[in-house]
């Protein structure tokens, strides 16, 4: 039998690929207008690096790392989540030395987790995220969702919730666990194995239990709300009237305490049900982490971040049929009729890619009408035919595909004729219903878009 996948992965096909390739520079280029720059860390790090740095309590750490002993008899762990992993990457290149504070860095590419494998939950699931380092405004935070929220608006998402909540300062949390303590205490026997140790190692985990039956005792527990200190509920209001300014959407959850122990401050979600009523639950997730980069052997600054599930990203897109315009499409196929025609018809396919159309062509000695097939099938715009005639005259015979019209155009006049053509369908004023006339776009009142001046420098 072949070899199959390994459980909790996933093959990325066709329109699915594409569908990543386009939310993730979506995402990428919302966060460079945010000011962020990318950066690449290892896939494999040492595991203390999210030991220490994701927190000994986190589920993540306790029961889902990827862990093994390389051959030099080092532990090393497969990223299970991003952040810890770029705080040593800033703290060994010295980062936070040599640029302007905040640092601001964004990020994209595979984690993995050993999670009970379900809808929506694999065991290697693809990440983009940021990190803002270095700064402890408020407005940081701020930022940071509102950068989340216009990517998945640009997705044209328009179902999200943003849940958020503080969790204080250490203060707040010292006094907190203190309460949780006492609070759970004469419960904690009767609940699950679970809970019995996040009870030793930080009880704030406790509330992130989905066990049922631990869920009544959960629900009463007291909320982080009521011992926020001074300067932590100060913070937190800062940053709701300042999302409420931006028009940004939100919902105080005060039982929102987030699954990796370094946060402090504000923590958030943003949720998903599609427009079809299907809940996704999170579809990314972040907050502020004031110890992170203390605890891995750096400087005492504090950071926010987030990142997305893309995985959960594409299945709402395709829930809400937001990927109609990620399918393959090509502008031309290239049919040369008989080996003679082969040779010129791979130069016509290079000075069309040259001129930037996606070209395919036929290597087959097949039927015209099969040919025409493949061009239907790869979803090309025209087909360009090269028979004998068209080598010795040098030229070629151009097809549209949607209304089936054909004409000829020497190669030397190729790529202007070819210009002209997507000049024309992508033209606003045709789009509209008008006749299309050179330079239309400008004489009109509408909007210039981008596209409408084909050829032409953006906004002439
Ligand atoms: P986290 O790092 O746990 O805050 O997760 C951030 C986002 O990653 C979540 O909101 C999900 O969208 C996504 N995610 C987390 N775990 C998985 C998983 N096992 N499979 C797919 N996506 C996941």
């Amino acid at each position: 039998m072949a070899t199959n996948n390994v459980k909790g992965t996933h093959d990325v096909i066709a329109t699915e690929a594409n569908a990543y390739s386009m939310v993730e520079s979506v995402m990428k280029s919302l966060a460079e207008l945010y000011g962020y720059n990318e950066v690449r860390s290892p896939v494999l790090e040492y595991t203390e690096v999210f030991s220490r740095g994701v927190g000994q309590s986190s589920d993540v750490v306790r029961k889902e790392m990827y862990t093994f002993d390389d051959k030099g008899g080092r532990s090393v762990t497969l990223r299970p989540e991003f952040t810890a992993g770029i705080m040593r990457l800033v703290i060994q290149n010295k980062l936070y030395a040599t640029n302007e504070l905040p640092l601001k860095l964004y990020y994209c590419g595979p984690v993995f987790r050993y999670e009970r494998p379900q809808l929506g939950r694999y065991r290697q699931f693809n990440q983009f995220g940021i990190e803002s380092i270095g700064h402890d405004s408020p407005y940081n935070d701020v930022e940071a969702i509102a950068l989340a929220y216009s990517i998945l608006q640009s997705l044209g998402l328009e179902n999200v919730t943003i849940k958020i909540n503080t969790l204080g300062d250490e203060e707040t949390r010292n006094n907190y666990r203190t309460a949780l303590r006492a609070y759970f205490e004469p419960h904690i026997d009767n609940m699950c194995e679970d809970c019995k140790s996040r009870f030793e190692l930080n009880p704030l985990r406790i509330l992130d239990c989905k066990v049922d039956e631990d869920r009544p005792i959960i629900d009463k527990a007291p909320k982080v709300s009521d011992f926020l200190s001074e300067a932590s509920k100060a913070r937190f209001d800062v940053v709701l009237e300042s999302l409420d300014a931006l028009g940004i959407p939100f919902e105080v959850d005060d039982a929102l305490v987030r699954g990796l122990d370094y946060y402090s401050e504000t923590v958030f979600e943003f949720h998903y049900q599609s427009l079809k009523g299907n809940n996704y639950g999170a579809i990314g997730a972040g907050g502020h982490y004031g110890k992170l980069m203390k605890d891995l052997g750096g400087p005492d600054y504090p950071g926010i971040g987030f990142s997305f599930g893309i995985e959960r990203i594409i299945s709402v897109l395709s829930d809400d049929d937001l990927l109609q315009n990620v399918e393959s499409k090509l502008d031309f196929y290239v049919m040369p009729i008989g080996d003679e025609s082969r040779q010129f018809a791979l130069g016509v396919a290079t000075i069309l890619r040259s001129a930037g159309y996606k070209v395919d062509m036929c290597f087959d000695n097949i039927k015209m009408g099969n040919m025409f097939k493949r061009a239907t099938n790869k979803r090309a715009k025209y087909a360009v035919i090269i028979g004998e005639n068209e080598v010795k005259d040098n030229k070629v015979v151009l097809k549209d595909l949607e209304v089936q019209t054909q004409f000829e155009a020497s190669i030397e006049e190729l790529v202007d004729v070819v210009d002209d053509l997507f000049d024309q369908d992508e033209c606003c004023c045709k789009k509209e219903g008008n006749e299309h006339h050179e330079g239309c776009c400008h004489n009109q009142e509408g909007e210039h878009h981008h596209g409408c001046c084909h050829n032409k420098k953006e906004g002439e």
